[in-house]
Order: C-alpha cells, then structure tokens, then sequence
C-alpha cells in the first residue's frame, strides 16, 4: 500500500532504520519508519486516508506518526536533497535525498532503507557498509564526530551491542572514548543523561550494560566512587531470577519496578553523603529517592533482626511493613544468609496484604468513643490479624 502510494503521489518511498535491520536479522520490529522524497506530511495525510490511523503532524521537522490501533506506529518522514562540502577543494556534492536521510543516522546497522514503489519493490539501500556490519556483528558509526554531534548516540551504540550481542567496533570505541574525555556527557541535560542512563541499564543484561558503562567511564560521571563492583555485578546475576520468583506470587507482577531494585545494588557499597550525591543524579521522583536511601540505609539493622531464630510473625510484620516490594526483593537478592531469605519470603507470601477490614466507624458502633483508643484498638486488631488468631471482618468485629 505504502509503495503504491508513492507511486501514484509521485514520490519514492524507503522503509528504513530498525525494521531494515531487524528484517535482515530475521527479528520483529513493530516500528516502521518511512521516508518519503518529496512532501512526507502530505504523503502521510493520504496514508492515513487510507488506514484510518491516528495521525499527528510535526510541521517543523516535516515528520508525521500514525499510531495504529493494534498499537504499531508508523513514522514518515520528509528526505531533503543537501549539498554537501567535501574538504580538498572539492566542489559541493548534491546527494539524493534518501542518502541525506541515512547520513544523518547513528550507526551503519541503523543507515539502511529498502525501497517500496513498484518498480524497484525490495531493492536495498546500504551505502554505509550496514550489511558486512551486519554480518559481522559490528556497531560503526558514519563519521568520525557522530558522538559529538549527539552524544546520546554513545548510549544506543551500547544499548545496541548487548541487545544484539554485537561488538562495538574499535575506531567507534575510540571516538566514544575520546567525546566522554571530551565533556561531551556534560552537554546533555541532566533529565536527559538521567533517561539515558537508566534506558540503557534495563536494556536485556542488565549487568552487561552495566559493566560497559563502567568501562567508558560514565559511572564515574555520575560519581566518581561509583563502579560497578564485582560482588555487585554478581548479585544483578541473580536479580532476573529472583524477580521472575517474587514475580509469580504478585497479583500485579508488572508493577515491580526493576529500575529500583538495580540501582539499590548498584550504590549498595557507597556510604550515605556519596549515596545521596548520586540519587540527586539519577532519581528525580522524590518516592524512588527516599525508597533506594531507606532501604539501604536500613539494610544491616534488617538483616540482624532477621537473622534471629525466634521472630515472631508480627514482629516481622511491622519490621518490614514500611518497605515496598522492591526493598523486599532487594533485600532478598543480596543477603545469603537463608533464616534472612525464609522470612523476607514468609512476609511476602503471607502477611504482605494483611491490613485491618474495620474502620472507625465500626468503632463508634461499637460504642467507642473517637480518641487515642481508636489506634490501639485498631492495631491490637491488626496484630491479631497478623499472627493469624482472627481472618473475616466479622471476627475482627467480635474481637
Ligand atoms: P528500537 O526501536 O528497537 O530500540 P530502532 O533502531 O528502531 O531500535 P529508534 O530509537 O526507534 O531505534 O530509532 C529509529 C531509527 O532512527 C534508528 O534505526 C536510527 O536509524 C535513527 N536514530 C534514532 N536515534 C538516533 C540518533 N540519536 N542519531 C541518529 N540516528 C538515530
């Protein structure tokens, strides 16, 4: 439809970017990127005439979005014949549009268009090298100052390798060295470098992505005693594991935020000013911030009372009460020591939802007064609860 389009509105049209390159590696890519010579608004106008999409238009950059209702988006983009200057004396080059568009990408896995009109249907566009990168699992950018002109690019370059178990090539390597040497990070905004940082942490292995933004020293960035150290890294080798076991026994398992409970292990080893030195770096949500700082703050006082033999389950309860689900799963990632494991274990599976049914104004029924009383009555119902001597509302009632 989209080739046919462009012939009949006269213009050539590419699939290009990440399909391209999924579409090599035999992956899914629900993302499809056109690029259209010509007017791309108007073409994605009488597109969406046709698949009935959400259209939004972005004048200025000549872009257009369709999101669709199985939830794919479609972009199009309008491709600008440039000139380019060439040094030597040369003369100004005129490049066809399509080759514009994929100089301005960041990698040559990522610079690659297949042509849809009919008369050249599936040709390939790779004038980058993206197929030998391809196949030789390479991520090479298009020119030597790709990462100074866009820094964020040193983030994707590492995204990309461990997703795609791909090497990020040696020259490319040098020139991502040389832009963070370069202050180049500094330039990003810090919600930028915050979204980057953290994007590129969850991204598939977790501990892989981690240790390479170690090695390109941009840990350090966020502080210079933050390194990602072996018995760390060890942990988060562990971490899917342990999510995907709490995971099972969560009504909402998706809820869990992963982000959390990484970054948790990530400071774990740093002490409370350089602590809170990288929070302000990389958390802006101020209930994220006092979540990672509580939870390790309070770590060796959790874990001493945890390892005691005789722990009653209300006693649990209330020492783990006032963590989120992520603390708990943090806590149980990091601590060896298995009566610490059984108990974090034992609260999630057990006491975790327990909360009072009866409400004060039960109480007044009940003929109690409003006053001080009301938090004792409520709590020695909830203790109950807890240890397991009274379940329906009816009981607690009665009690
Ligand atoms: P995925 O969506 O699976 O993460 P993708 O390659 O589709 O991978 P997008 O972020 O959707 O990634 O970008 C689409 C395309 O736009 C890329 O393939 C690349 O060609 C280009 N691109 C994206 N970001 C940049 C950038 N910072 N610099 C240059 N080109 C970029």
């Amino acid at each position: 439809q989209v080739g046919q389009l462009g012939d009949t509105m006269g213009n050539d049209v590419f699939i290009v970017g990440g399909f391209v390159r999924d579409f090599l590696l035999g992956e899914e890519n629900q993302d499809l990127d056109f690029v259209v010579e010509g007017d791309g608004i108007a073409f994605a106008q009488a597109l969406n005439e046709i698949i009935q999409g959400r259209l939004t238009i972005h004048e200025k950059f000549g872009t257009a979005t369709i999101q669709l209702p199985d939830k794919r988006t479609l972009d199009v983009v309008t491709a600008r014949r440039e000139y380019y200057e060439y040094p030597a004396a040369m003369p100004q080059v005129e490049k066809s549009s399509i080759w514009s568009d994929l100089f301005r990408r960041d990698f040559t896995i990522n610079a690659m268009a297949i042509q849809l009109n009919k008369s050249k249907f599936g040709q390939l566009i790779d004038y980058f090298g993206g197929i030998q990168d391809l196949e030789d699992k390479n991520i090479r950018v298009l020119y030597n100052l790709s990462f100074v002109e866009d820094p964020t690019r040193i983030f994707r370059a590492i995204r990309f390798s461990t997703r795609l178990n791909f090497n990020i090539e040696d020259e490319t390597k040098t020139f991502i060295h040389e832009a963070i040497k370069d202050g180049m990070l500094d330039r990003l905004s810090a919600e930028r470098l915050r979204e980057e940082i953290l994007n590129t942490i969850l991204e598939k292995n977790i501990q892989e992505n981690i240790l390479s933004l170690d090695r390109f020293k941009v840990l350090e960035i966020i502080h210079p005693k933050l390194q990602a150290s072996q018995a760390n890294v060890e942990k988060l080798q562990t971490l899917k594991e342990t999510i995907n076991y709490f995971r099972t026994y969560e009504s909402r398992p998706d809820e869990i935020e992963v982000v959390l409970i990484v970054l948790m292990h990530l400071l774990s080893d740093l002490n409370e000013h350089d602590l809170v030195e990288s929070l302000n770096k990389l958390i802006a949500n101020k209930g994220n911030y006092s979540k990672i700082k509580e939870t390790l703050e309070n770590r060796k006082i959790i874990y001493e009372q945890l390892k005691q033999e005789d722990l009653n389950s209300y006693d649990l309860y209330q020492l783990l009460n006032q963590f989120s689900l992520e603390s708990i799963i943090y806590y149980y990632n990091d601590c060896d020591h298995s009566y610490v494991k059984h108990y974090l274990l034992f609260y999630v599976l057990k006491l975790k939802e327990i909360h009072v049914e009866i409400s004060g104004e039960d109480l007044i029924k009940l003929g109690i007064k409003p006053g001080p009383i009301f938090r004792i009555v409520l709590e020695r119902v909830l203790e109950e609860k807890v240890k397991g001597n009274i379940y329906r509302r009816e009981e607690e009632i009665q009690f």
